[in-house]
This record gives structure tokens, sequence and C-alpha cells, in this order.
């Protein structure tokens, strides 16, 4: 079993039209473009070679300076293994009673936070493989990433090794293995609490949940600290927003100008 980087869109095919629908490509490109062939495959009927061209277009019109000598493999690989892989459509992770009271009942923060993290890590995983049975395999870097608590490699381990000692937690016994099997996922299914549908910064989820002040990107629906009254956006947003206002106004003055003369 492979350690796999934390990358988790739950709902592949809303990620794949909003990702259509925008003007300007976002930082993981090839993410993106992986993304968006599959949902050309198996959402459109697209072929192969379609595909190819539709991304070409795309890369044409929302990737600043695109070069295609440089990109035509990757595009063409991405065109043919689009349809191996099918797109995941999950609403959202439900988070219960329970598994809330055994979170609320740790006593350290950034132990919640990643008590959380790995609840969410681990029903996603029950969902997307039936036989899964709570187990994940993401290196603790990643997980710490996740939960937005930041920790020496050693603080980490001192926290695993906390949760495991609190039975919240099972570890293989292999060296070298990172497997962890989460312990306090609901088996009596009780009442809905939370419905968690973004990955991208799960500590901060449960920290709104918490009552602690956050905004969701208008742009990306990343969820980050509210610093001012008028926050919108995310950092990364607030730049490709000026960038493609920007380009917008010169568009505008050049047609202007062309009209004229
Ligand atoms: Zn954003």
């Amino acid at each position: 079993m492979g350690v796999f980087k934390i990358n988790i869109i739950l709902n592949e095919e809303k990620y794949a039209v909003d990702l259509l629908n925008q003007v300007s490509l976002n930082k993981k490109v090839y993410n993106d473009l992986n993304l968006i062939a599959r949902y050309l495959y198996h959402n459109q009927s697209l072929k192969d070679s379609e595909i190819y061209n539709e991304l070409v277009n795309i890369m044409e019109n929302k990737y600043a300076n695109f070069i295609i000598s440089k990109w035509q493999n990757s595009l063409l690989k991405i065109s043919k293994d689009a349809k191996k892989k099918s797109l995941i459509v999950i609403d959202y992770i439900p988070i219960t009673v329970n598994e809330l009271d055994t979170i609320n009942n740790i006593e350290s923060k950034p132990i919640k936070r990643v008590a959380f993290t790995l609840l969410c890590l681990a029903k996603y995983k029950n969902i997307v493989n039936p036989n899964n049975n709570n187990w994940i395999n993401y290196e603790f870097k990643d997980i710490f990433k996740a939960s937005n608590v930041t920790a020496t490699v050693k603080e980490q381990c001192n926290i695993i090794n906390e949760m495991k000692h609190l039975e919240l937690i099972k570890m293989n016994n292999l060296v070298n293995n990172l497997s962890l099997n989460i312990c306090y996922i609901d088996k009596e299914n009780s009442n809905t609490v939370l419905q968690i549908n973004d990955f991208r910064n799960l500590g901060y989820e449960y920290l709104l949940y918490c009552g602690e002040k956050f905004i969701r990107c208008k742009r990306c629906n990343i969820l980050v600290k509210k610093r001012g009254k008028t926050d919108k956006y995310c950092k990364e947003c607030v730049l490709i927003t000026e960038r493609e206002k920007t380009n917008e106004r010169v568009k505008k003055h050049r047609t202007l100008k062309c009209n004229a003369s």
C-alpha cells in the first residue's frame, strides 16, 4: 500500500464544472486538467482526441504564457488516462453527535483538530471503498497540515502516541507503515450535526464548529481565517481576481481604442 498525498475533492463533478466556468486555472494545473479530462470522458462522452483538443483550448484561454510544445506530451497522457478513473461524487461527510462528543472530550486543542481530521479522512475512505474498515494511510506531515496544526516531527509522533494511548487510534505493527485505524467512528448512527464538504482545511472546519471566525473564499470556497471585516477571498484568489480585473481593463481599453480609430 502506497502513501498518498491528501488532495481530496468530494464532489469531483461539481469541481470540474466550476473549473470550466472559471476565467483562469488554479495553482494545481496538472491536477485540475486531470479532473477536467475525466469529466469530459465520463460525463460528456468525449473521445481521447476530442479531450486533448479541449484541454489545449482551455490552456490557451485560462493559463498565462501557455506553450504547447512544453505541454503536448502531458496533455496527451492526461487525455488518454481519463478513462481509467470515473469521477467521485460525494455531497458531504456526515459527522455525528457521538463523534463530536468523543472529540470535544479530548483535552488538548491540537489533538482535537487532528482527531477531527483523522475522522473525516477515514469516513471518506470508507465511502470510497466499502471494505476499508476505518483505515487511513497518509504521511503524518500531510495529516498535520490538513489539521492546521503546526508541529515538529517529534511533536507529531507524541500526538499520535497520545491518541494511541487514549485508544482513539490503533496502528499497524509493521515498521515504517503509517496506517492508522480510527476507532471513534460512530457505530450507532447518532444524529448528524455537521456536514463537511471541503477537505482543504479540516482543522479550521473544527474550529469553525467551535465558534471561531473564518470566511469561505468567494472564488474557490476554501475556509480561511477572517482577517478584516471586508474579507471575501483567500490569499491566492485575491491575486487571481486582481489579475483578472487588470486583464479585463486592458481588453476594454483596447476595444475602445479600436473603435475610435
Ligand atoms: Zn480562494
